[in-house]
């Protein structure tokens, strides 16, 4: 299969390093090794998501800890909020666990005001809320700090964020800003092989999980802190991805944790200033992701074309999401990029266009 880069928003390119990693022989995850090895990546993972909570390890996609959260954490009803298909997600998840949820969807492309948060949670009868944190269909990223100050007026409401796409390339800070349960991928910004999620999960939901009877088997929070207490997971984690990930958080490590925020950052105003002179931007002012970039299509450019040109060259992005496939593009632009790779892309595209 001939390598193309992946800006594509899960799963992204994986460093060489990261891949050969890997390869590493197998071990027994009750060995004391793998005790030692799982402390270790939680040490880290603790410092670079900046929280002091237990960082557990599920494996899954993302969307299995997006089901773990709903499961564990919801007694009463949740309010979702969703401001495109992965808000939505949240609310299949719900409803298909026989979850109580209440939908509140702002227009695609727009981000969700904390006002409108407290506005529904005044009415009563919820007692968590679902947020998407970084929108990966329309590139719009919610303001999470301002939402978490929300949700604190409400003492037996817990916060929910699917950071999918932003954890580990966004700076997001779990405990000073109140958020319960904060979960991804590592797929995205973390740039690694797809089958592992990272959950950050709070004193106050593992509290509410132990009075939730119906919390499931594979995913039951109680159990996997009470292993994680011991060094261990429920059933057989996925060994060579977590010993990648102890690869990928001593890269970090090197970078520095702030320095990884700032590249991000640094990569998402290239490529806003890059589509917004040749294209345009899907995601309101205000709300833009750091992480990825949704491009509309005001000129009407042949999408499909482009993209499949870009393939030719060894480039893939994204199509655009659902009910926006053919009208929007997009470039995912987390993991460990640099400036200069996505400016390679971007001269790229240009010279396409
Ligand atoms: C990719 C993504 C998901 C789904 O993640 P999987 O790992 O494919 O299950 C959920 N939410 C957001 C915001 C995403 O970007």
């Amino acid at each position: 299969m001939a390598h193309r880069k992946l800006f594509s928003p899960g799963p992204i390119e994986v460093h060489p390093d990261l891949l050969k990693e890997m390869s590493v022989p197998m071990f027994s995850h009750r060995s004391k090794e793998y005790a030692q090895l799982h402390a270790r990546v939680r040490g880290k993972l603790q410092k670079l998501l900046l929280t002091t909570s237990r960082v557990l390890l599920l494996t899954s996609s993302g969307t299995g800890a997006m089901e773990s959260a709903m499961r564990n954490c919801v007694g009463k009803k949740v309010l979702t909020c969703a401001v495109g298909a992965f808000g939505e997600r949240w609310h299949q998840i719900a409803l298909s666990n026989g979850v109580a949820s209440e939908l509140l969807s702002v227009e695609w492309g727009q981000g969700l005001r904390p006002e409108q948060v407290e506005a529904k949670l005044k009415q009563g009868g919820f007692d968590a809320v679902a947020v998407t944190h970084n929108e990966t269909s329309t590139g719009v990223m919610n303001p999470l700090k301002e939402i978490g100050a929300v949700v604190r007026k409400f003492p037996d409401v817990l916060l929910m964020a699917d950071c999918v796409s932003s954890l580990a390339g966004a700076k997001i800070e779990p405990d000073a800003w109140g958020v319960d349960v904060v979960l991804a991928g590592v797929q995205k910004a973390f740039g690694l092989p797809p089958g592992l999620a990272v959950m950050v999960v709070g004193e106050r939901a593992f509290k509410r999980a132990e009075s939730i009877k119906t919390r499931g088997f594979y995913f039951d929070l109680v159990k996997f802190r009470d292993e994680d207490a011991r060094d261990q997971t429920p059933e057989t984690p996925a060994l060579s991805l977590i010993h990648a990930l102890d690869k990928m958080l001593d890269r970090a490590m090197a970078e520095g944790v702030e320095a990884r925020f700032e590249r991000h950052r640094e990569l998402a105003r290239t490529c806003n200033g890059w589509a917004a002179e040749r294209f345009g931007l899907f995601a309101e002012e205000g709300y833009r992701s750091v992480t990825m970039t949704t491009v509309s299509n005001p000129k009407g450019v042949d999408l499909g074309k482009l993209l499949s040109d870009l393939g030719q060259r060894g480039f893939t992005v994204a199509d655009g999401y659902g009910k926006l496939k053919g009208k929007t593009f997009r470039i995912a632009h987390m993991g460990d990029f640099t400036v200069f790779e996505l400016r390679e892309l971007l001269g790229t595209i240009d010279s396409l266009l």
